[in-house]
């Protein structure tokens, strides 16, 4: 069998559900060159540990600190997988992290130095300096887009919904 054919699973990997919450997060970003989101996971893919997406302090105007033209770089945001690590910490190992832009070279070194084993994003950012420090430091690195397109359909709430049961008045639960 030819090992480069993967059969899509039967259901939706936790990578993909990773990866779509960090692009529902980069819908909150206000900052006017780019919007990206990340999230950081444990090893076991169980917890996340943080979300982020590019911004400003926390509290302040909701704007790029420095105004520019729409599409003028952006030097007052930090970024998405900074303000994620800013909350996950560098405390566990093997973390994952899922941006929706591959990192740029500040943030690879901070997602290296903060204890991160593997790192999934969406799509590929102009300059790879990011990506190759992460592979020259042993990460795993993937454009990841296998299940992109997949798993999209409805999702099923009510037929699988457990019937309300009510107690009568009186009756002792059994
Ligand atoms: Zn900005
Ligand atoms: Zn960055």
């Amino acid at each position: 069998m030819n090992s480069s054919i993967s059969l899509k699973p039967s259901r939706i990997p936790l990578q993909e559900v990773y990866m779509r919450l960090s692009e529902e997060l980069s819908r909150r970003s206000t900052c006017r060159r780019r919007n990206v989101g990340a999230v950081i996971t444990s090893a076991d893919l169980t917890q996340v540990l943080g979300v982020g997406y590019n911004g400003g302090a926390k509290g302040m105007d909701n704007t790029c600190l420095i105004p520019g033209e729409p599409g003028d770089p952006c030097l007052t945001c930090i970024h998405a997988e900074t303000n994620a690590i800013a909350k996950a910490g560098s405390a566990e190992f093997d973390k994952w992290a899922f941006v929706t832009c591959s990192p740029c070279i500040l943030c690879a070194t901070l997602l290296i130095n903060s204890n991160v084993a593997h790192v999934y994003y969406r799509e590929v950012y102009r300059d790879l300096a990011g990506v190759e420090l992460l592979q020259r430091a042993g990460l795993e690195v993937l454009e990841y887009k296998e299940f992109e397109n997949e798993f999209r359909d409805p999702i099923n709430l009510a037929s699988k919904a457990i019937p309300m049961f009510r107690m009568e008045v009186g009756e002792e639960a059994k």
